[in-house]
């Protein structure tokens, strides 16, 4: 019998339920055309909508919803959510951030040097660090005003992040992987995390690993492209250094991510990079291959390898013909795309 797996869709909010419903349509026809796997996508209705009926942004119960399910596809939400509002990676566990950055057919790559495109890995520590949220304030208001802001890292935290960067390095074929910190400077977290990073290597003797200091790093990502594969670092570098990789890579419509709990006791959540883009909500001109890709990340990490494959073909299939959306100079709209994709599907399969 073939597997079947069950998705909680969270559309949320701005363009959020229209690049997540063009992907369920594309998702389902790869499902029945393949005919090896089922799918199944269950609507949580969680963001602004909700809040209006229910006066909170999800539901009370929201990580055990969340549980009972395979992953998550998740399209936006507004930043006023705050994180607080929203099931965050931390109880979920979801501790590995995962960002893939690569030259799609239809985007320029911006830099000069970078002719063969960017291909990188990025990992991104999602439960401590620089946003563990302590910190305080005091004398508000006054001239003496003062305010600190506690980034917190633990053996524990630093260390399953680190074998899990070693691990997605080693299956690429550079098996290269750069650590970056600001050991320099911050000489604390950032010196225990280069101590367990040189600890962690000794496992994996076959990759080649290095530290480079973060601001260090945004010089070679633009000067020396060619020369990266997997980056891993905290929190706040990989938030920072992960928007320069989109914007390199050439735009933040055709960006994925993955929330990952590498132990897979919790459903992993998929989503764009980008946000719920309120300027172009309900034109219909979101550009959908952000989400395509994040579903393709999705099945890759359910077992669907193949059929995550063979969609990631149809998608840049029709790109490089040019069925694109004005944002990469196209005139295609949503739909349009996702049409194309289909009958790609219907044709290559
Ligand atoms: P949020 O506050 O939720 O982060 P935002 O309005 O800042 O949302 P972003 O997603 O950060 O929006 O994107 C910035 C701009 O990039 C948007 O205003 C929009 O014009 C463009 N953009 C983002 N995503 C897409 C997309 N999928 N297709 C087309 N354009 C997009
Ligand atoms: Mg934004």
């Amino acid at each position: 019998m073939s597997p079947s797996y069950r998705i909680a869709s969270i559309p949320g909010d701005g363009i959020g339920p229209e690049v997540v419903s063009a992907t369920i349509q594309v998702v389902e026809k790869l499902a029945k055309t393949l005919g090896t796997f089922n799918i199944d996508f269950t609507h949580i209705p969680w963001g602004t909508q909700y809040y209006k009926e229910h006066g909170k942004y999800v539901s009370d119960d929201c990580l055990e919803t969340l549980r009972k399910f395979d992953a998550g596809l998740f399209g936006a939400t507004i930043s006023l959510c705050g994180a607080s509002s929203w099931p965050s990676a931390a109880p979920l566990q979801l501790y590995a951030n995962v960002r893939p950055v690569r030259t799609f057919p239809g985007t320029k790559c911006p830099l000069n040097t970078a002719t063969e495109g960017i291909d990188w890995m990025l990992v991104r520590e999602n439960s401590e660090g620089e946003y563990s949220g302590q910190g305080g304030r005091s004398h508000i208001d006054q001239e003496w005003e003062a305010a600190t802001e506690v980034a917190m890292f633990t053996r524990v935290g630093i260390k399953r992040i680190m074998r899990f960067a070693f691990e997605t390095a080693q299956s690429r074929p550079k098996k290269h992987l750069i650590v970056v910190t600001k050991s320099n400077s911050m000489r604390n977290g950032m010196v225990l995390w280069d101590k367990v990073a040189a600890e962690v290597s000794k496992d994996f003797p076959d990759v080649k690993w290095e530290k480079m200091l973060v601001d260090a790093m945004t010089v070679r990502m633009v000067a020396k492209p060619q020369s990266i594969d997997t980056i891993v670092g905290t929190n706040l570098h990989m938030d920072i250094l992960s928007d320069l990789a989109a914007g390199l890579a050439g735009s933040i419509g055709v960006a994925p991510s993955s929330n990952l709990d590498p132990t897979r006791k919790n459903p992993s959540i998929f989503e764009p990079v980008h946000g719920s883009a309120f300027d172009i909500t309900g034109k219909g001109v979101a550009n959908p291959v952000a989400t395509f890709w994040s579903a393709a990340e999705m099945l890759i990490w359910i077992g669907e390898k193949d059929a995550a494959a063979k969609l990631m073909h149809c998608v840049e299939t029709v790109c490089a013909a040019g069925v694109l959306t004005p944002d990469l100079g196209g005139t295609a709209n949503t739909q349009g795309v996702v049409d194309a994709v289909c009958d790609e599907i219907e044709k290559f399969i």
